[in-house]
């Protein structure tokens, strides 16, 4: 009788350690765990909304694009992630190549993440999208000169290009997508092309170039969107300055249209709370999540019936790249030996 009391007390209080000690080691149906590449706040604000809608808590251990993936193949089957977050289908195609998510098809999931937006066996779904598009200095560049990526291979830019690392996955995505649009050939000349126009060697990351380009170093450059949106509504004027020397194309407007990524979620291979992962990955696509998410985030909803922040919106609309974003991991390979062909490094 002693004995079973003193167990059952032992019990109860390893079970209320556990309660408040994430991540917890036992399997239970009250939180989830998130591995993120993403460290926003708008992340956490809406994983805190999930939290008040569904009475789950959420879990996130923050981990950038290389470190995630070294951490999921370490920890293999024994791993706590559930749902894996981060940004661009090439970093969550590696993810699925290394045989770390499993493929989760749903109807909400499927009504509400565009077909091409994503992974077309379900391995992982976008629900927030990036454009890659060109930044220009206003002094130097008329508009009609960039209105196409293409135009970064031509004479006219000679000597005025910069971009960042070949071996950014954001550049493998671009050129991914080329490969897939246009075939190998078109993408080995256009990298070469680009590679001939550098002002100087690739270096730093996007936002790096922006401010090169403001400064006088280059006349255009490439990035995602919201790099320059940070720099238009940052609260340091001496940044909106730079910004202000600046402008976007979007390239492509009266072709294929600009290269558009994601950021995205899929399950775990080895998920121990695969029923809540997949229930948090339906909340961020949904109306209410995404109506959460979008105000907040410097990326565009998934769907174009949710309204974008304000100071996104007022970058403009945009014609859409149509190509299925599964279909550029199979040519990640082959855009980096292009790239390094090309002596873009
Ligand atoms: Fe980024």
């Amino acid at each position: 009788m002693t004995l079973n009391r003193r167990t059952f007390a032992l019990g109860a209080s390893a079970a209320a350690i556990a309660a408040c000690t994430p991540p917890a080691s036992e399997p239970s149906a009250d939180y989830v765990n998130v591995y993120s590449a993403r460290h926003y706040d708008s992340d956490r604000q809406i994983y805190a909304a999930f939290e008040q809608a569904t009475g789950v808590r959420v879990q996130v251990l923050p981990a950038p694009g290389e470190q995630l993936l070294e951490r999921l193949r370490a920890e293999g089957d024994a791993t706590e992630a559930d749902l894996i977050v981060a940004a661009d289908a090439g970093n969550l195609w590696r993810v699925q190549d290394a045989g770390l998510l499993q493929p989760v098809v749903t109807e909400a999931l499927s009504n509400n993440v565009p077909a091409r937006l994503h992974d077309s066996d379900g391995n992982w779904w976008g629900f927030s999208k990036r454009a890659r598009i060109i930044v220009y200095r206003k002094d130097a560049v008329a508009p009609e000169e960039v209105a196409s990526m293409d135009d970064l291979a031509s004479p006219r830019f000679r000597g005025q290009v910069i971009a960042r690392s070949s071996t950014a996955v954001y550049n493998l995505s671009l050129l991914s997508s080329r490969i897939e649009r246009l075939g190998a050939e078109n993408a080995r000349a256009w990298a070469a092309g680009v590679k001939a126009n550098f002002a100087r060697d690739p270096q730093g990351a996007d936002t790096d170039q922006l401010r090169a380009v403001a400064a006088g170093e280059a006349q255009v450059t490439i990035s995602n969107h919201y790099y320059l949106l940070r720099m238009i509504t940052s609260e340091d004027p001496e940044v909106r300055a730079i910004a202000d020397k600046l402008a976007i194309s979007f390239p492509d407007q009266a072709g294929a249209g600009a290269h558009v990524n994601i950021s995205g979620g899929g399950v775990s291979a080895h998920a121990k709370r695969k029923d809540r992962a997949i229930q948090l990955l339906e909340y961020l696509v949904s109306d209410s999540g995404q109506n959460t998410l979008a105000p907040l985030n410097i990326e565009y909803p998934i769907r174009p019936q949710i309204a974008a922040a304000p100071a996104l919106a007022a970058l403009g609309t945009f014609k859409e790249e149509e190509v299925p974003l599964s279909a550029l991991g199979r040519h990640q390979a082959e855009a980096a030996a292009i790239y390094e062909a090309a002596g873009w490094r």
